[in-house]
């Protein structure tokens, strides 16, 4: 199969875990891959013609089990190979990205077993997004939002959007994952929020607060 016909598969279950729910819209997919309507849509056909995805008009995309198989191949192949270079070549969760996605295209299945197997089974990878076991069982994702928090409430973060310029700025508050902030005042008219982290107050904006996540 194609390389971009597996990013394709990859998104729409990620959607799909991430919102709880089978059914992707076209538009969804469109935001996330950053291609254009027409390019989604005629990549949609084609994975319905090789029964990767089901297409209902109005109603969005779905994975068939095969397609659902192959985008849990590739997810756990990316997220394992990112466990592997952070922790075992000290790669930054800023360079992950690239590296695991060249990798997860190129492992066989028995590369992936074994290296699972090495790293002794991990749930999450660094950005706390979870790793499916070879079963397809995946462990419980962090859906409760920093933004969701009130003044007074503890928020530990457990996952993080991958995208550089917000892993970037993280790491320049000095917060990653595991991180413990209680909040402490929340603006609604700045759209910013502070909170306490240690012996430290941090002022937080609203767009990042979003992109923080913990269990609950
Ligand atoms: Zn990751």
């Amino acid at each position: 199969m194609y390389r971009s016909e597996e990013d394709y598969l990859k998104s729409i279950y990620e959607l799909s875990i991430e919102q709880n729910k089978t059914q992707v819209k076209t538009v969804e997919l469109v935001e996330v891959l950053g291609y254009s309507d027409q390019s989604v849509n005629e990549k949609i056909k084609k994975l319905v013609a090789k029964d990767y995805v089901v297409f209902e008009p109005y109603k969005g995309v779905s994975l068939t089990n095969k397609g659902k198989n192959e985008a849990i191949r590739m997810v756990r192949a990316h997220r394992i190979w990112e466990v592997f270079l952070m922790k075992e070549l000290g790669f930054s969760w800023l360079d992950l990205h690239g590296d695991a996605e060249e990798l997860e295209h190129a492992s066989s299945d028995k590369v992936i077993s074994k290296l699972y197997d090495y790293l002794e089974r991990p749930q999450y990878c660094h950005h706390g997004n979870p790793i499916p076991d070879l079963n397809g069982q995946i462990p419980k994702l962090a859906t409760h939002r920093l933004l969701e928090k009130e003044i007074g409430d503890n928020f530990v973060i457990k996952r993080v959007l991958d995208q550089k310029e917000l892993l970037m700025y993280l790491m320049e508050l000095d917060l990653s994952l595991d991180s413990e902030l209680v909040v402490v005042d929340k603006n609604d008219f700045a759209k910013e929020m502070k909170v306490s982290v240690g012996d430290r107050i941090i002022t937080i904006a609203y767009t990042i607060a979003v992109k923080l996540f913990t269990f609950n």
